[in-house]
């Protein structure tokens, strides 16, 4: 019997997994065979239209991989999904009994294809999971999203899933999780199923295990995983692959934290915690709005005085002092210089108005 549903059934969470890319029919076969044999896996994955960063790398099988994703599906009883960049792609996927699609990062960031695919998609049955963008921009993934809406694919046929930004920071990870990026997401399409890709993010087996449990503390619905009947030989992605059985074991480690529990002493304890929250929420932005009146004053004497409302160098060093005490504040050198920077923004925003003799 072959499950279809993306949603994860309440007890697990969703597990997909699969090679990078489907190489040969046997390499594929035994793979998803040794993957069912686990028991742990819902839906099967493997890449047949490679889009590659550079041209000499393996590009995929093609077309001829389908019969061989189909030959998996009916051997293992499992849906499987591929990667589609094109309208063509998603035909044969079409013809060929396959359950799901993903978009893959180098795609969603084109709207002219993520259009193409939601038009070839539409009235079919067929999953979609839509992985972010390569860069950060959450827009791009909230638009890739609204053009399936917009084509009639139904919300319960769709699911998210973060496989990391391509940015800068390389360390540790292959691509930077930026995860406030999927919660953004989470939050635009609360009803979608988060997934999250740690073979992707890490690009290393070693660092899988981290990035999956971070995952799963962050109450992802499910995960993607490459695996691989011989990781170390695979054409692609090889330094993230995992054999089947190791992926069993990794998917054992994972503990999912329950989203709610009733113990009452529980329940006490984190209502407390919300109420002091609230309280010390309020506090910041009480602090805040009287900082900004004190803005205003110093807008009014600037006004009087004709002088420049921003002054880099009294700016820096209010900067420097207050970073300097990130160790002893436990707060990181990011949030710090990330929250000061809103502050002096709104603060140059009140300056300008009164400047402009609005205030
Ligand atoms: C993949 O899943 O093999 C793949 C190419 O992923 P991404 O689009 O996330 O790079
Ligand atoms: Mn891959």
């Amino acid at each position: 019997m072959v499950h279809s549903s993306l949603t994860p059934n309440g007890k697990r969470p969703l597990v997909i997994a699969g090679p990078c890319s489907a190489e040969s029919r046997s390499q594929l076969l035994e793979t998803c065979e040794r993957l069912a044999r686990t028991g742990m896996v819902d839906l099967l994955r493997a890449g047949l239209w490679k889009p590659r960063t550079r041209p000499d790398s393996f590009e995929g099988v093609g077309d001829r991989g389908l019969e061989w994703l189909q030959e998996a599906r009916e051997r293992t009883g499992l849906p499987v999904v591929t990667e589609v960049a094109s309208s063509r792609h998603v035909e044969g996927v079409l013809h060929h009994g396959l359950d799901g699609i993903w978009i893959g990062a180098r795609t969603t960031v084109n709207p002219f294809l993520v259009q193409e695919i939601a038009e070839a998609v539409a009235g079919s049955r067929l999953q979609v999971l839509i992985k972010n963008p390569m860069h950060p921009d959450v827009e791009l993934w909230a638009g890739a999203v609204e053009r399936f809406l917009k084509v009639g694919v139904p919300i319960t046929r769709l699911a998210l899933v973060h496989r990391g930004f391509s940015t800068s920071n390389h360390w540790p990870y292959r691509n930077d999780p930026m995860w406030h990026l999927a919660f953004d997401m989470r939050r635009r399409f609360p009803s979608l199923p988060l997934i999250c890709d740690p073979s992707h993010i890490a690009g290393d087996r070693a660092l899988l295990l981290e990035v999956a449990q971070r995952a799963a503390n962050l109450n992802f619905d499910g995960l993607i995983i490459e695996s691989h009947r011989s990781p170390d030989e695979a054409l692609s992605d090889a330094r993230q692959q995992i054999t089947p059985e190791t992926l069993s074991r990794l998917l054992q480690s994972v503990s999912w934290p329950s989203q709610c529990s009733l113990d009452a002493e529980y329940l006490r304890t984190l209502a407390a915690c919300r109420s002091e929250i609230d309280q010390l929420d309020a506090e910041i932005f009480d602090l805040l709005s009287r900082r900004m009146k004190v803005a205003d004053r110093i807008g009014r004497v600037k006004r009087e005085n004709d002088v420049m409302i921003l002054q880099s160098d009294r700016w820096a060093e209010v900067v420097e002092r207050i970073v300097a005490r990130s160790s002893e504040l436990r707060l990181s050198e990011h949030f710090l210089r990330t929250v000061l920077d809103a502050i002096h923004n709104e603060s140059i925003e009140h300056q300008g108005e009164v400047m402009r003799n609005e205030k």
